[in-house]
């Protein structure tokens, strides 16, 4: 082969590589749920990165005033400096997923099989030394996955998502809720964030607002249901 033809095996061979690691939701390593199968008007809210001593109060009190249910994707950092937050967001029927031990978001999907492997077990023990049970769900950190995330999981199946409002780009309100609910169908899984920057409350009390408005309620899906 000629030292350009070589040059271009080689970059197609990185890309492929590449791709499917910096493609939020591929599903090329293995299965990532997107949504859930149901015929009613239910989407799955889903809160990435807490538990945070400023938003997580506010967010189960709004959840309880709307008779919604939330699934918190946690990072087992934060569990640890927060036990009791978790314990109360499982104690009032939530649920808790893996979402690492440290949220290397930059290089997760350059990360090795034992550093995979290590940011997913110790998330999943720092939930069950919160709640007493381990979880059933893992997201990767900002939906990249890596080739060694799905022989890490175990029994945990790997949840991505189907509507973003981008509010870790573009922070808070109108905006962010205006592009969840363009992604607002029967089996959606919304994705939103808290801590960081001030007004994710808010755009969650927005969000349930026009949720409720549009008949639709926030539940956490079976198992068996997730496609
Ligand atoms: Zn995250």
């Amino acid at each position: 082969m000629s030292k350009r033809a070589l040059f271009f095996a080689g970059a197609a061979a990185h890309a492929l590589v590449l791709y499917p690691t910096l493609r939020r939701n591929c599903t090329w390593f293995g299965p990532i749920a997107t949504s859930f199968k149901t015929a009613r008007k239910e989407v799955w809210l889903t809160i990435d990165d807490g538990p945070n001593a400023r938003d997580t109060p506010a967010i189960l009190e709004l959840l309880s005033r709307h008779q919604a249910r939330a699934t918190f994707f946690v990072i087992g950092k934060n569990v640890d400096a927060h036990r009791d937050l978790v314990w109360r967001a499982h104690r009032e029927g939530h649920q808790i997923g893996n979402h690492t031990y440290s949220h290397p978001s930059a290089f997760f999907w350059a990360l090795g099989p034992r550093a995979t492997r290590r940011e997913i077990e110790q998330g999943s023990a720092a939930i069950s030394a919160a709640t007493g049970a381990p979880p059933a769900i893992f997201r990767s950190p900002v939906g990249m996955t890596n080739p060694f995330v799905h022989r890490a999981l175990g029994a945990q199946r790997l949840i991505g998502w189907s509507a973003s409002g981008l509010d870790g780009l573009s922070g808070r309100g109108g905006a962010v809720v205006e592009r969840l609910m363009r992604g607002v169908r029967p089996g959606a899984i919304l994705v939103l964030h808290e801590g960081g920057a001030p007004g994710r409350v808010e755009t969650l009390a927005l969000l349930l607002g026009q949720l409720a408005g549009a008949g639709y309620a926030c539940v956490i899906p079976e198992f068996g249901t997730f496609q």
